[in-house]
């Protein structure tokens, strides 16, 4: 197994590994640990070249470094992605070289669940390092992720609600949400139940037809979805659905959902201000995932309750953004990116002292 280091301005390490006997190809970017031990998810892709994928891990590390900062969690930021397609590559024997990697690291790069990495796969890792989240609940891990995400974007909401008609109060209010899959669906239901008049698409028919059936939402088509006339637009998809396309056909006046990178381009954050719509940033409002994980880390391990409370914190963060945002006349999306390096210069000070 040959490590060596990728030297990365503005990034604390960057390290690659090739293992010719499991034919592991794989880089672990650590942004920074100045909050914490760094964690983010391994992610398994097809790159076409090592430069694709170290392009694709810094952006992710360093956004894992803001989302951690903004959410308290305690943790910094970091990434790892193995190259190749997963259909030809996955072996006990990859996933137990990329657990030595991990190892390596001494515990300055935690890993987690990420886009091809199964619970499974880090099970496997499990077995040569210690340095994993996300594992199951009966193997005392933090289990499924995705009610703890749906509980943060409800509160989000309601916060967003309160912002922009001075009452959080959601009783009566409309809200179309785009996907009722695993975070959509928890939203769903939280929102029915405190009253909220609530629309619902998703690209699975049967899913749709649960929500219907379960919680008499209203249904309409894929197609229709973004331009509801609506209070709260959640998207609970994919990305980039807030384009040049889109941004003119929107008719609510808050977007919050759980879709990881909503705005296809920074821009597209100051066009939502130019419509008058409160933007709650992603990855401000979608956390819930991840502080619940980094409650794992805590000493006595992993606590619903702690996690729950820590979750409960992401209406402050959304207040303490769109202060920043009226206060500075930017958007934000801007404003969030300024509070998380905020809160980094604020630990560099602090360290430096
Ligand atoms: P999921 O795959 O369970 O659900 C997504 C749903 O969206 C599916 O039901 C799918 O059929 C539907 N869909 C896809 N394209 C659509 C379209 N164009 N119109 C309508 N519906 C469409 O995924 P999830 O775990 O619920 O995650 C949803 C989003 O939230 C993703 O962007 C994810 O990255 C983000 N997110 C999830 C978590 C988590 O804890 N699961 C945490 C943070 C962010």
């Amino acid at each position: 197994m040959e490590i060596t280091d990728i030297p990365t301005e503005g990034y604390e390490r960057v390290v690659r590994c090739r293992d010719s006997a499991s034919g592991l190809h794989a880089i672990i970017s650590v942004h920074s640990t100045l909050l914490g031990p760094s964690l983010g998810g391994l992610r398994m892709w097809p790159y076409q070249s090592e430069n694709d994928a170290l392009y694709d891990v810094l952006r992710l590390s360093k956004g894992m470094s803001y989302k951690s900062a903004v959410a308290y969690t305690g943790l910094g930021g970091g990434k790892a992605v193995i190259i190749g397609e997963p259909a030809k590559i996955k072996s006990e024997g990859l996933y137990l070289a990329m657990g030595r990697f991990i190892d390596s690291l001494e515990g300055r790069y935690i890993t987690a669940e990420d886009v091809n990495t199964t619970i499974a796969d880090l099970e496997i890792i499990r077995r040569v390092t210690k340095h994993v989240t996300g594992l199951s609940e009966d193997t005392g891990g933090s289990g499924n992720p995705s009610p703890y995400t749906a509980y943060g974007v409800f509160l989000g909401i309601r916060a967003a609600v309160g912002w922009k008609f001075g009452t959080d109060e959601l009783s009566g209010r409309s809200v179309a949400i785009q996907g009722v899959g695993a975070v959509g669906s928890g939203l769903c239901r939280r929102l029915v139940q405190d009253g909220a008049k609530v629309t619902v698409a998703d690209r699975n028919e049967q899913r749709v037809q649960d929500m219907v059936e379960e919680l008499g939402v209203t249904a309409v088509p894929e197609s229709e979805i973004l331009s509801q006339d609506v209070d709260v637009l959640a998207p609970c998809a994919l990305g980039a659905i807030i384009n040049d396309d889109t941004i003119p056909t929107l008719r609510c006046k808050i977007l919050a959902g759980a879709t990881n990178n909503p705005l296809k381009e920074p821009r597209h954050g100051e066009a939502l201000v130019d419509y008058d719509i409160l933007y709650a940033p992603d990855y401000v409002i979608n956390s819930g995932g991840i502080i619940n994980v980094s409650t794992e880390l805590m000493p006595g391990g992993f606590d619903k309750e702690a996690s729950l409370a820590r979750i409960e914190r992401i209406p402050k963060a959304l207040r303490e953004l769109w202060t920043i945002a009226r206060d500075e006349n930017i958007a934000p999306n801007i404003a969030s990116n300024r509070l998380a390096e905020n809160i980094l210069a604020e630990a560099r000070a602090s360290k430096s002292h």
